[in-house]
C-alpha cells in the first residue's frame, strides 16, 4: 500500500507529491488527464483548447455569463498558466486569518515554505529590454498618470526570447521546459526519485477506513480503485469539491461547496495607429503595483492572447469583426482582475454535473468600474484611436469550495489540512483558500503543498 496517494497533479498536487517523495515516502500521484511532455504538447491554439481543458475549452457558470478555465493533464493549470510568482502580502494573510481563525496564515510562518519552493524553481524578474510594445505603452501611460507599476517575476529558465521565441505559445504548454510548471519544477524531478504516476484516472468516490482511505474512479471507461494510508485531494477548486460532494460529505460539512471566488478578469483593447505586436516576446512583463488600486480591490495586468481567443473576445460580427482582426498587430490590451467576494457556490446535479454559481456583489461591481476607469485613462493617454471593451469575462484563479478553518460548520479542512472529522483524508490545493487574496495564487498553493509535506513526513 502507498504511504500517500495524491489525487490531482496541478500546482498543489505536483509540489506536494514531489516533497513527499523527496522526504522518502512511497507516493502515487493520480491524474484524470493525460501526460504531455515538452515535445508532445499540442502545436496549435485550437488543439490546446480541445485537448488540454476539462469540457474541451471554457466552462461557464450557471447563468452562462462568466467563463472558467480549468485544465486536465499532468501538471494541471500550471501547464497553461503564465507562471507569475508572487508571495502574498500582509493584507491577504490577515484577511485569511480573520475569516478562518487559522493563526499560521502570516508571512513569518509561511516564509520557510515560500523559500523552499522558490529555491526549487527558476525565477526571473523582467528587465526593460524584455518589454514588448504593449508593455511599453502601459508603462509610459502609467508614468504620465502617476500610477505605480512594477516588473513581474516569472518562473522561467531559457525562453529563447532573444532568438525570436514568443512566449504566447507556452499558454498551450512550454515546448522548451523553460516555464516552471509543476511538471517541470516538481513532477519530473519526483519521477527520478521514484514518484509513481497513474494518468487518465478520474476519481469519483472516497471511502475512509480506520487506517487507510479507498478511492474509486474510472480509467478508460473501466472502474478502478486504490488504497492509501493517507489520501490528499489536490483536484483544484472544482475537482476536489466535486469529489467530496460525490462522496456524500455535504451532509457532515455544510460549508462544502461554499466560498468560491475567482479573481474575475475583464479585458479592454486600444487600437493603435502603429503596430504594437502585443503577441511578441514576453507578452506579460509588467503590472500595476499601486497601493491605491490594492486598497480599492483591483489590479491591472498587461496581457494578451493568441488570435482565436482574441477573435472570441471581440464580440461583434461579420465585416466589422474582420476589420478588427486584421488589426491584431495594432492591438494594445490591458485587463483588470478584481479581488471578488467569496460568495460563489460549487454544487453537482443528480447526474454529477458541476453547477457553479457566481454573482457579482455591489462591492465587486464598484471594484470593476474603478479598474475600468483607470484602464480607460491609460488607453487614452497612450493615444489609442479606438477603445473596445470585451463583454466576456473569465475566472482563471479558481479558489474555495473546501475552505480551511477552525470551525467545522464554516470550513471543510482544519488547520492541519485534514478534512474535519477524518484522520487520513486531506486537501491541499486552491479549494482550501478561505477567500480571494487579490494576488496570483500559484506560488502560495505550491508553498502550502510544501508545508503539508513537511508535516506529513514528520
Ligand atoms: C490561463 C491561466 C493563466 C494563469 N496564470 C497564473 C499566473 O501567472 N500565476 C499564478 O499564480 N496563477 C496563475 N493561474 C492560476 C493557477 O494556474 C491556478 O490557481 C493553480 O494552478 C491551481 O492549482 P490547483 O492545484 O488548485 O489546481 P490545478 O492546477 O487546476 O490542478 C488540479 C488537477 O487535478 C486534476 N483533477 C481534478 N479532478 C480530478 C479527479 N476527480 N481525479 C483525478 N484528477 C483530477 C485536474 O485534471 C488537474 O490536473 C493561471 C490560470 C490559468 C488558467
Amino acid at each position: 500500500m502507498h504511504d500517500f496517494i495524491v489525487v490531482g497533479s496541478g500546482s498543489g498536487g505536483g509540489s506536494l507529491a514531489y516533497y513527499l517523495t523527496k522526504g522518502g515516502a512511497k507516493v502515487l500521484l493520480i491524474e484524470a488527464g493525460k501526460m504531455y511532455r515538452k515535445d508532445t504538447f499540442p502545436k496549435s491554439e485550437a488543439d490546446t483548447s480541445a485537448q488540454l481543458y476539462w469540457g474541451g475549452g471554457i466552462e461557464f457558470d450557471k447563468d452562462a455569463r462568466m467563463g472558467f478555465l480549468r485544465t486536465k493533464m499532468v501538471g494541471g493549470s500550471s501547464i497553461v498558466y503564465q507562471c507569475l510568482m508572487d508571495r502574498f502580502d500582509d493584507i491577504a494573510f490577515n484577511d485569511w486569518k480573520s475569516e478562518s481563525g487559522v493563526d499560521w496564515f502570516n508571512n513569518q510562518d509561511m516564509a520557510p515554505h515560500y523559500d523552499a519552493v522558490e529555491s526549487d524553481m527558476l525565477l526571473h524578474t523582467f528587465v526593460e529590454s524584455e518589454r514588448n510594445g504593449n508593455a511599453r505603452l502601459f508603462v509610459d501611460a502609467c508614468d504620465k498618470l502617476d500610477y505605480k507599476w512594477g516588473a513581474l517575476r516569472r518562473g522561467q529558465g531559457d525562453c529563447g526570447a532573444d532568438k525570436g521565441n514568443d512566449c504566447l505559445a507556452c499558454l498551450g504548454g512550454c515546448h522548451r521546459d523553460s516555464k516552471q510548471s509543476s511538471l517541470v519544477a516538481f513532477i519530473q524531478k519526483g519521477e527520478k526519485l521514484g514518484l509513481e504516476i497513474q494518468t487518465e484516472v478520474e476519481i469519483g468516490q472516497i471511502e475512509s477506513n480506520k487506517d487507510s482511505v479507498t478511492i474509486k474512479g474510472i480509467n478508460n471507461g473501466k472502474p478502478i480503485s486504490f488504497q492509501g494510508k493517507k489520501v490528499i485531494l489536490c483536484g483544484g477548486s472544482f475537482g476536489s469539491t466535486k469529489m467530496m460532494l460525490q462522496s456524500g460529505y455535504k451532509s457532515k460539512l455544510p460549508a462544502l461547496g461554499n466560498n468560491f471566488a475567482s479573481h474575475p478578469q475583464f479585458m479592454w483593447f486600444g487600437l493603435q495607429k502603429e503596430k504594437v505586436d502585443a503577441h511578441k516576446l514576453m507578452f506579460q512583463s509588467v503590472a500595476s503595483k499601486d497601493p491605491n488600486f490594492r486598497k480599492q480591490g483591483f489590479k491591472l495586468e498587461n496581457v494578451f492572447a493568441p488570435p482565436i481567443s482574441i477573435a472570441m473576445l471581440y464580440t461583434i460580427y461579420g465585416a466589422k469583426h474582420q476589420q478588427y482582426m486584421k488589426r491584431y498587430r495594432h492591438m494594445q490590451c490591458i485587463e483588470v482582475a478584481i479581488r471578488d467576494e467569496n460568495n460563489g457556490t460549487i454544487q453537482i446535479d443528480n447526474k454529477g454535473k458541476l453547477i457553479v454559481t457566481k454573482r457579482f456583489t455591489d462591492s465587486d461591481m464598484l471594484k470593476k468600474s474603478k479598474g475600468l476607469e483607470v484602464i480607460k485613462n491609460i488607453l487614452s493617454t497612450s493615444g489609442a484611436e479606438e477603445v473596445f471593451e470585451s463583454s466576456l469575462y473569465f475566472g482563471l484563479h479558481l479558489m474555495g469550495g473546501c475552505v480551511m478553518g477552525i470551525d467545522p460548520n464554516k470550513s471543510v479542512v482544519n488547520p492541519d489540512f485534514q478534512v474535519h472529522g477524518e484522520s487520513n483524508l486531506y486537501i491541499a490545493d486552491s479549494s482550501i483558500y478561505p477567500n480571494a487574496p487579490g494576488i496570483n495564487p500559484g506560488l502560495t498553493i505550491k508553498s502550502l503543498g510544501h508545508r503539508l509535506a513537511q508535516q506529513l513526513i514528520k
